[in-house]
């Protein structure tokens, strides 16, 4: 078997086994591409957030962070363009019953004669048809029996208000003689009275609120305004776990610079990001930064950079980093009617050669997919380690090396046996650590051997072992995650080697 999406089943497998991914709804059958956190995953998930926080906002005077609504006035989504051109022209392929989008399908001459097999499937019925005059076939099959092009939209609609606008609807057309094209026109005019749209980014708010931060702040540009959380897109192609998902999280940052200094900044929040990802990383060459090709780059952005993953099924997108110019500032000015621009009072004006600049800020956006993230340090810390036991027998530890930092766990504290005192010794030394805002576990069920096991398989960095040596002289064994190695330390040393690894 290839090894790679071997790789990915065994990750999916881990995350339900040890409480990392859920999928939604599961005793309902589940809901195609939503997932929950569980009691792991939702750890390691805050710590990827945390510590993207602390880089981009703690660690930096010229960054502050917002955390606006997912629902937005629809303006904004008018302005941004989303609502105009966040729909692709979708095809359903009636063989195999993909969907996907026209523009990315492989294109042939129309007529050309394809075969391909029925449903889609390994083996089967070779069919033959000519391809039709769109010129293009389906990409999963190759089949040229396809659906005519449909627009999609791609962002979550909802109604906003309680009264839901179909009553009225119903109300004006029942009894009226419509044409199929008067009913859909009236229809649409009803339900976009209503109609609120769920986030597809969280970038769009740092810049309707550019000014109130800017001023609350008295920022200075260079700045910028960071934001994590919750987006939405009805993606067209959900795939690869929580990789593309409808419902993602991110963890997004727009750079406000003065016009002319956007590529020295592009090239700085590039590196910044890169070795971001880079320290938690065991496998930092796994990781690579591309340059967008011309025609691959959006039209208001005039240089992008994606930070890449080696995923088990090729290099991937991770993050992007992009360089926006004065687009979206200028934009929402122009649809609001506020001034979204900046004064630098001891700049001169390019144009007048006097003291005094006002001008638009140009971004820099590094938009991180905190899911992703999840998922990307999940495959770098996953390993299988092979050894010879004492009576000869090959067995496989399986262990996830995550960075202490992200780690669920940062320690987990074990009484060798249920007995002697020594449970309640290991919730005395587990408090020590919660009283340091440390988070541990402290786990008494199961062999010794079974709970090393388990922990290396979520990735706790230390074991830390209460015997009866302990409730003679106070000392412990620290367990090493990566190493299996065992020290005997006291209690006090075992707590200083663990806040070590969680300092800087
Ligand atoms: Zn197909």
């Amino acid at each position: 078997m290839d090894a790679a999406p071997d790789l990915m089943n065994k990750i999916v497998s881990l995350c339900k086994r040890r409480g990392f991914v859920f999928q939604s709804s599961e005793i309902y059958g589940g809901l195609k591409s939503s997932y929950d956190y569980g009691p792991l995953g939702v750890e390691l998930k805050r710590n990827i957030a945390q510590e993207w926080w602390r880089n981009m906002v703690y660690e930096r005077d010229n960054v502050v962070g917002i955390d606006a609504s997912i629902m937005m006035h629809t303006d904004v989504w008018k302005a941004s363009g989303h609502l105009a051109s966040f729909s692709d022209p979708l095809v359903d392929c009636k063989n195999c019953k993909e969907r996907f989008r026209a523009d990315k399908a492989p294109k042939h001459e129309p007529g050309t004669m394809m075969k391909y097999v029925q449903g889609g499937k390994a083996k089967g019925e070779v069919l033959e048809k000519p391809v039709g005059e769109c010129g293009y076939v389906c990409p999963h099959c190759g089949s040229p029996d396809l659906s005519d092009e449909r627009e999609f939209r791609c962002m979550f609609r909802t109604t906003m208000g309680p009264v839901d606008p179909l009553g009225d609807f119903v109300e004006e057309v029942h009894g009226q003689d419509l044409s199929k094209e008067e009913f859909k026109k009236k229809l649409a005019a009803y339900s976009e009275q209503s109609a609120a749209y769920l986030r597809p980014e969280t970038a769009q708010a740092m810049f309707v609120q550019f000014l109130n931060v800017q001023q609350t702040t008295s920022a200075k540009v260079p700045f910028g305004i960071a934001q994590q959380g919750k987006s939405f897109r009805n993606e067209i192609i959900v795939e690869h776990f929580i990789f593309r998902s409808c419902e993602f999280e991110q963890m997004e940052m727009e750079f406000f610079c003065e016009p002319g200094t956007e590529d020295e900044w592009l090239t700085y929040w590039k590196n910044e990001r890169m070795d971001w990802y880079k320290a938690y990383a065991n496998n930092p060459e796994k990781f690579r930064l591309r340059a967008h090709e011309a025609d691959e780059l959006a039209h208001y952005s005039s240089a992008c950079y994606d930070i890449e993953y080696e995923y088990p099924w090729g290099w991937d997108e991770l993050e992007g980093v992009a360089s926006r110019t004065d687009y979206d500032l200028k934009k929402h000015a122009e649809a609001s009617g506020t001034k979204l621009s900046y004064f630098d009072p001891n700049k001169v004006d390019p144009k007048t050669n006097k003291k005094g600049w006002r001008y638009v800020p140009y971004v820099i956006e590094p938009a991180a997919g905190l899911t992703r993230t999840l998922l990307c340090y999940l495959l770098d810390a996953y390993q299988e380690e092979s050894s010879v036991d004492a009576k000869g027998k090959e067995k496989t530890r399986v262990v996830l090396k995550l960075h202490p930092k992200l780690a669920p766990f940062k320690a987990a504290i074990l009484p060798l046996v249920k007995k002697d005192g020594q449970p309640e010794k290991a919730k005395e030394i587990s408090k020590k650590f919660r009283d340091l805002g440390v988070n541990v576990s402290c786990d008494e069920n199961q062999s010794i051997g079974k709970r090393y096991a388990k922990h290396d398989e979520i990735g706790t960095p230390f074991c830390i072992t209460v015997d009866n040596e302990t409730l003679e002289n106070g000392s412990v064994t620290v367990r090493d995650r990566d190493t299996t190695e065992q020290q005997r330390v006291s209690i006090d040393e075992a707590i200083s080697l663990v806040q070590a690894k969680l300092s800087r």
